[in-house]
């Protein structure tokens, strides 16, 4: 029986072309970890976890603070059954799902590797592309404006702007700016729980001819303002996705009871791998739209998403951009990207994804 010989980690710091900004904070570098598990024939696997501060809180330490706690309870076991390894990882790193989320990818790479597989394949090889939007962070007319421009230019038909977090004025400059530069493309507003329902519903209708083009109002109103969520849905007449109010198979079902949104960001960085896959079941079942996102991720975990929403299939909003935002290149492999369209086909095995030739070999903290 093959067993897990060894699970490690690393610091991945990747410096961004410019801050990754959101309503209740913003990133320079993205300070991830890397994980590393060989299994005792021989086969690896890595995974990704992308702490996002100013979403959850949790950070590149409490990542390294319970991997060691994962590694011990999954040295020595049976390496091909997922389920007993995610639960038993789970059980290790607690509330800090980043971590788990490494974990899970990691086993679940060397698994695929080490039966010819595809993640792609193994979720069930639905649609072979993606077509993912790109994100105009927070920031000044002027940059939400040469960013609409570069992103029309690169071919990218849906534009995801972080609104909330300042003046609605500020907004709303910011948004026409990137209407104008960008006249044909739709777009995502995504406030980051940092808004009132009324002061949702009421930069919607400030945007006049702009607003037919909104497709998608994420997170508009605070995790737990399930009541705001449903209010901008009725009052806003558009679809409200339900990101950071949604962590769990059971909060999907509990918001679908509700009628708070009617799509789901589903992020395997919030809620691990498993649980994200539960997520997409619940909404199915449920009737809510799909998303995928993520949080500042490298190729690795971003092609873990991708293979996720294009193996399941039905995903009717991508979020998968991070990758561009970053000024390094640690890591190799995965989707291939032309403008906006990740194709899954070619990825593989596993993820695909390994550390760059030119990236050195990381310092490893022993597991
Ligand atoms: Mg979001």
């Amino acid at each position: 029986m093959t067993r897990i010989r060894e699970l490690s980690f690393s610091r991945l710091d990747v410096p961004l072309i410019e801050p990754f900004g959101i309503a209740t904070g913003a990133q320079v570098v993205a300070h991830n970890v890397l994980v590393h598990v060989r299994f005792d024939d021989g086969t690896e696997g890595l995974g990704e976890a992308a702490p996002f501060p100013a979403v959850n809180g949790e950070t590149q330490e409490s990542v390294l603070a319970v991997l060691p706690e994962a590694a011990r309870a999954l040295t020595g076991r049976a390496a091909t059954r997922f389920r007993p390894l995610a639960l038993a990882a789970r059980e290790a790193v607690g509330a800090v799902k980043s971590a788990l989320c490494a974990v899970e990818t990691a086993l679940l790479d060397a698994f695929c590797r080490r039966a010819g597989l595809s993640l792609w394949e193994f979720f069930g090889g639905s649609e072979a592309e993606l077509e993912t939007d790109i994100t105009i962070p927070t920031g000044d007319v002027e940059r939400a404006h040469t960013a609409a421009l570069r992103a029309r230019d690169a071919g990218f038909g849906t534009l995801k702007v972080k609104v909330g977090g300042t003046d609605p004025e500020m907004d709303l400059a910011r948004l026409r700016a990137i209407g104008s530069a960008a006249p044909n493309a739709k777009l995502i507003l995504d406030a980051n729980a940092s808004l009132s329902a009324d002061e949702a519903v009421r930069l919607l209708d400030a945007l006049d001819e702009l607003r037919a083009r909104v497709v998608l109002f994420e997170q508009p109103t605070a995790a737990e303002d399930i009541e705001g969520l449903r209010t901008v849905l009725e009052r806003g007449r558009v679809a409200v996705a339900a990101d950071e109010s949604a962590r769990s198979a059971a909060d999907v079902t509990a918001l679908a009871r509700a009628g708070a949104g009617n799509v789901v960001n589903v992020k395997i960085m919030k809620t691990g791998v498993l649980e994200a896959w539960d997520m997409v079941a619940a909404a199915r079942a449920a009737g809510l739209g799909l998303m995928i996102g993520g949080m500042v991720e490298t190729e690795l975990a971003m092609t873990t998403s991708a293979s996720l929403a294009a193996g399941v299939g039905g995903f009717r909003f991508v979020d998968l951009d991070t990758p561009l935002f970053l000024g390094e290149r640690p890591l190799v492999g995965g989707f291939a990207r032309t403008g906006a369209r990740l194709s899954l086909g070619e990825a593989g095995p596993g993820h695909g994804v390994r550390a760059s030739a030119h990236s050195g070999k990381p310092a490893t903290v022993q597991g």
